[in-house]
């Protein structure tokens, strides 16, 4: 058989598989393509839904066309996988053989609420924008539990549309990945729009049945709306009898291979062998999803397997970091003020390698990209 007319199926429909998916067309797959989503909502971008969209800004997530791809679409949940067969099995039991497979399930929300009770709020989909908009705009009093990026997200949104909120963790603002000298910088600017921050010193759990609040220690708050922003998990169930799987997500190397030939893997699900954790970032999943669809077809990539490029956006800043993470330290100030909500910062890491972050300052990604190889080439 031609490379070129192999049945290729890929499991998940959102920038990872989609990105796979047209990767195949462009570099000659004539052969089928079979997408397999779990979302009624089909194909739509994941960024916008803590920001623009919980805000108001928009009404409907935006979606992709994959019509000129001509590729078949079944939209019912894979729920298993046999690798000796190359078989997936969707939850109505029709049976999809493949000749190769790229997983791509991404990752759900995690969630903190006990087995039985019920109202945890979460945001990763746009079904969950959906339920959320309508008790946003009802609430007077928020909290989002979690500090990351997605938490400082959806407390911004709360802070734009007049609602008080609580953000509560274990840890400071985005501390983890930023370090001190960013989350410091987001602090103030957070407490200066009236965001309260709170340090909980042991894991917080949810409270009332529907949820009405949080505890932790021996602290209890409540407010109309509480919103779990705790972290995402790879959507592996379907993976269970393979093997493939880990408590991390699916390993990959270079090529996006997993351990089982003929099956590879991108995006949210997946984790680099060598750096053992996943990067859930929207870049790394579209340099994934492009990397994995070359290599089912057994033919060279064009770009690298990571992408460390990430965006957000906290209380009106444009946040854009290109490099390696963490940050710790002190960076040196390029440009502007990070006081002045407008700076452009580089940290340079032990290994010589380098972050460039743009803070609040208007710079394209391209820049940014070359700043971040230029001065890590110079430094090694
Ligand atoms: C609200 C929000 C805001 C974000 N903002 C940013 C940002 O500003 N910048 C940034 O860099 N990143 C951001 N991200 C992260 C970025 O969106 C993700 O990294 C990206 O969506 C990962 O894409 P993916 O295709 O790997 O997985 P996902 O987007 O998780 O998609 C996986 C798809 O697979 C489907 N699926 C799962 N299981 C099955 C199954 N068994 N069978 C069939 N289909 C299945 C799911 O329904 C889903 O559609 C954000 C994420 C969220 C949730």
């Amino acid at each position: 058989m031609s490379a070129t007319d192999r049945r290729i199926v890929i499991v998940g429909d959102s920038i990872a598989g989609c990105t796979a998916a047209r990767e195949l067309r462009a570099r000659g797959h004539r052969g089928s393509i079979v997408m397999i989503g779990a979302d009624a909502d089909g194909c739509y971008a994941r960024p916008p839904l803590s920001k623009h969209m919980l805000k108001g800004e928009a009404a409907e997530a935006e979606t992709w066309d994959m019509a000129d791809l001509d590729l078949t679409s079944i939209v019912d949940p894979a729920v298993s996988l046999d690798a000796e067969t190359r078989t997936v099995t969707t939850a109505d039991g029709t049976a999809v053989p493949y000749d190769a497979l790229i997983v791509a399930s991404g990752a759900s929300a995690r969630r903190i609420a006990a087995p039985d009770q019920a109202g945890e709020t979460v945001l990763r989909t746009f079904a969950d924008v959906r339920a959320l908009r309508p008790t946003l705009d009802e609430a007077s009093t928020a909290i989002v539990v979690g500090a990351g990026f997605l938490g400082m997200e959806v407390a911004s949104a709360c802070v734009a549309r007049g609602t008080a909120v609580t953000v509560v963790d274990v840890d400071p603002p985005l501390q983890r990945l930023l370090g001190s000298f960013l989350s410091d910088a987001i602090v103030a600017r957070a407490e200066a729009a009236s965001v309260e921050f709170v340090r909980a010193d042991t894991p917080v759990a949810l409270v009332g049945d529907p949820v009405t609040g949080i505890e932790f220690a021996d602290r209890t708050l409540t407010a109309d709306l509480v919103v779990t922003c705790a972290g995402d998990e790879p959507q592996t169930g379907w993976l269970d009898s393979t093997g493939i799987a880990d408590r991390i997500g699916v390993g990959i190397d270079y090529r996006c291979a997993t351990d089982i030939p003929g099956i590879y893997a991108a995006g949210d699900v997946a984790y680099s062998r060598t750096a053992s954790r996943r990067a859930p970032f929207w870049s790394n999943a579209v340099a994934q999803g492009k990397v994995a669809a070359a290599s089912a077809l057994g033919i060279e990539p064009t770009c690298a397997p990571t992408d460390d490029y990430f965006w957000t956006e906290i209380l009106g800043l444009s946040i854009k970091v290109v490099g390696p993470l963490p940050l710790q330290g002190d960076p040196t100030v390029l440009e502007g003020s990070v006081d002045d909500g407008s700076a452009l910062l580089q940290w340079t890491h032990q290994d010589g390698r380098t972050t460039i972050v743009a803070f609040g300052i208007k710079k394209p990604v391209g820049l940014l990209r070359r700043l971040a190889r230029e001065n890590t080439l110079s430094t090694t």
